[in-house]
């Protein structure tokens, strides 16, 4: 018998061992997505469903932009692969440069993976690899922070700061600690933008280099905006007050920002919309509007510095992925790019931040609604659970928005919101209406 590679199994979702889902749940009412178009996906019984949060954070330009698929269809046509080490093709070069001027000042070189958890897991590498370039071996320590997302590779999960994420996978990374999180619910509730209390848990860096010795830290990671932990906002002042102790320390600082970069807030990275500038910053998603999996971490030109007049000229930083700048991940990218430019995606979240927070803000009052956060194009809802139902009630209002065709996402008890950046204000009210509709249906 031979294989037909186009013959359909129909309904049959045995095999595929799903990522974050309870499979068994999930397969007993699946939720399978068949085609998207600008602000719609369209669901395998036929129904267009508003997407409330770009895919998972990441496709900003909207979906089916012909600009990117023209792009990666003329790639693959002309070359489908190029060796990763000691080679090279041109388009990872003009995009690398490319990507260098949408950063702030002092961050002008990129490395480029296939993924956030991988952006992580280089951006963490570097840093240790730097101070021992350096001389400075003993900075072995890192430093994450409660309610820290960084992925879900060994690192990242170390640095991470969420149980269920870390308890089945043993001992995880030496030498890591944590910072307190920035979520004060009984001080900052229904607060729209950047909560007034929580600068001094900055301080809390103070008192891991007192314990520890600033001498045994390699680096500090944060989201400078934590997404899936449900929007949480940093405090005013919390970046800068961190950015000067670590600089304070010679501690470098990580912005994870593989949600927030590429216009999410209203600025072309979270950095710059703070005014705090790290020494490495993780992308990934938006870069290429998720088109094809890529990831890059970008770095200060002290970093790459120290490794181009390092000891040994011929290792340098050893390391990097087969796909690494794969042809049609840069392709996409380059097309997202330029779309991004050419439609003023990267601010368009600004001009819609007002209409935003009011939309959010018209939740408030509904039942169960205990916080509203929002900034830029993002929004948390955190609902109130169940007594001894931790997070059903928000998994309920999901499930009851697919059915009246939105798609949110919801992380424990928080709805989390992100939609492309292309919305109109007419889908924004859309969204709300439907969302306070399902959150009135839930019980
Ligand atoms: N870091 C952050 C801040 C993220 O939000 C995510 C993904 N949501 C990751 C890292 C991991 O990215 P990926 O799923 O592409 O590995």
């Amino acid at each position: 018998m031979t294989f037909d590679p186009h013959a359909p199994v129909a309904n049959d979702l045995t095999a595929f061992w799903m990522p974050f889902t309870a499979n068994r749940q999930f397969k007993g009412a699946p939720r399978l997505l068949v085609a998207a178009e600008g602000m719609h996906y369209t669901s395998h019984d036929g129904r267009a469903i508003l997407d409330g949060t770009a895919g998972l954070w990441c496709v900003n330009a909207g979906h089916g932009r012909r600009e990117i698929v023209e792009a990666v269809r003329a790639m693959a046509g002309q070359l489908d692969y190029a060796p990763a080490f000691q080679m090279g093709h041109p388009l990872a070069f003009d995009l690398a440069n490319r990507l260098v001027q949408g950063m702030p000042e002092g961050i002008d070189h990129v490395f480029f993976t296939n993924s956030g958890s991988e952006a992580v897991e280089t951006a963490l590498k570097i840093a240790l690899a730097y101070h021992r370039t350096r001389g400075e071996g003993s900075r072995t320590r890192l430093i994450g922070r409660e309610r820290g997302y960084h992925g879900v590779n060994f690192g990242g999960i170390s640095v991470g700061g969420i149980v269920n994420n870390r308890r089945l996978f043993g001992g995880l990374l030496g030498g890591v600690d944590h910072l307190p999180h920035t979520h004060l619910p009984e001080r900052n509730a229904f607060t729209p933008g950047q909560p007034a209390h929580g600068a001094h848990l900055a301080d809390e860096l103070e008192r891991l280099v007192a314990l520890h010795g600033a001498e045994t830290i390699a680096a500090v990671i944060v989201e400078p905006m934590a997404g899936s932990t449900g929007v949480l906002l940093p405090p005013r002042g919390y970046l800068e007050r961190l950015r000067e102790i670590t600089a304070k320390h010679g501690i470098l600082l990580i912005f994870d920002e593989v949600i927030t970069a590429f216009g999410r807030l209203g600025s072309a990275t979270a950095a710059e919309h703070f005014g705090v500038t790290p020494d490495i910053l993780t992308t990934a998603k938006a870069i290429n509007n998720a088109a094809v999996p890529m990831g890059a971490t970008f770095v200060t030109g002290a970093i790459h510095d120290a490794f181009m007049t390092g000891p040994d000229h011929l290792i340098e930083l050893f390391h990097g992925y087969t796909y690494s700048a794969h042809p049609l991940a840069c392709a996409a990218a380059m097309a997202t790019q330029e779309l991004y430019r050419a439609e003023g995606l990267l601010t368009r979240a600004r001009d819609l931040e007002a209409a935003w927070a009011d939309a959010v803000f018209s939740l408030k009052g509904l039942p169960h609604v205990i916080d509203l956060r929002c900034m830029g194009l993002i929004a948390g809802i955190e609902l109130e659970p169940r007594p001894g139902e931790a997070g059903k009630r928000a998994f309920e209002v999901f499930l009851k928005a697919y059915e009246m065709g939105l798609l949110i996402r919801v992380t424990g008890d928080i709805i989390a919101l992100s939609p492309p950046l292309i919305i109109e204000p007419g889908q924004i009210d859309q969204l709300f209406g439907t969302l306070a509709e399902a959150i009135r249906a839930v019980p």
